[in-house]
């Protein structure tokens, strides 16, 4: 039954947070998104943290915005994501410092193949004009023999090694990690870290989690 209802829910395109029959773009129908703007993120630039988002998460707090995010990673969120990242193009990028070059690098997937980080950094680069470069890989814990714990979790990712587009104009490029969620920011650390942390880095997400007390928390 309950999956009879999720399958009537995708293929009528009903409202996730509500079940109205009136879902536009971005998954939710039109007062559910209106209630969703409460979660914006304020302001542009996090200038300590060098990181930009559209919305701020705390699971737990927001059954809205908790049920938006799990269902992002599902089969319905190809166009979803394409949405979301329309939005963030609105939100930022009119702020962003002219003549220097955008290139977004999506947070590498833990199998390797496109997953939504990849999804939402190329709608990214389309809404705003920006390079698209997946050039970042996880890096096996096997390779990792010998390494310091304390090293291992700074060396979680690395260049694919056929990139050579890197060390290209430097400092004429505003390097963009992107990814759909982030927390702690370690991800983000070894992201800057194995790009040879160029002078002018940011970090895009579409949500920034906070503090948990959710029950969503294991499932992310
Ligand atoms: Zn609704």
């Amino acid at each position: 039954m309950r999956s009879l209802l999720k399958l009537m829910r995708f293929q009528l395109a009903a409202c996730l947070h509500c079940g109205s029959l009136q879902a536009k773009e971005g998954l939710l129908c039109v007062p559910c998104h209106r209630a969703l703007q409460s979660y914006q993120t304020s302001g542009g630039l996090n200038a300590t943290k060098r990181r930009r988002s559209l919305f701020r998460w705390r699971p737990g707090e927001s059954d809205l915005l908790s049920v938006l995010i799990l269902n992002l990673k599902g089969a319905r969120s190809a166009f979803a994501w394409d949405f979301y990242a329309r939005c963030f193009t609105q939100k930022h990028v009119s702020q962003l410092s002219a003549g220097r070059r955008l290139r977004l690098v999506p947070a590498p997937s833990k199998k390797g193949g496109p997953d939504h980080a990849y999804i939402f950094a190329q709608a990214l680069a389309r809404h705003c004009g920006a390079e698209f470069l997946p050039c970042l890989r996880k890096v096996s814990r096997t390779s990792q023999r010998g390494s310091s714990r304390g090293e291992r979790a700074l060396i979680e990712m690395e260049l694919v090694e056929k990139n050579t587009v890197v060390a290209e104009d430097w400092s004429e490029v505003l390097w963009i990690f992107v990814d759909d969620i982030v927390t702690t920011g370690s991800t983000a650390r070894a992201a800057e870290l194995a790009l040879g942390r160029p002078p002018h880095f940011e970090v895009w997400v579409l949500a920034e989690r906070g503090v948990s007390c959710g029950a969503s928390t294991d499932l992310l």
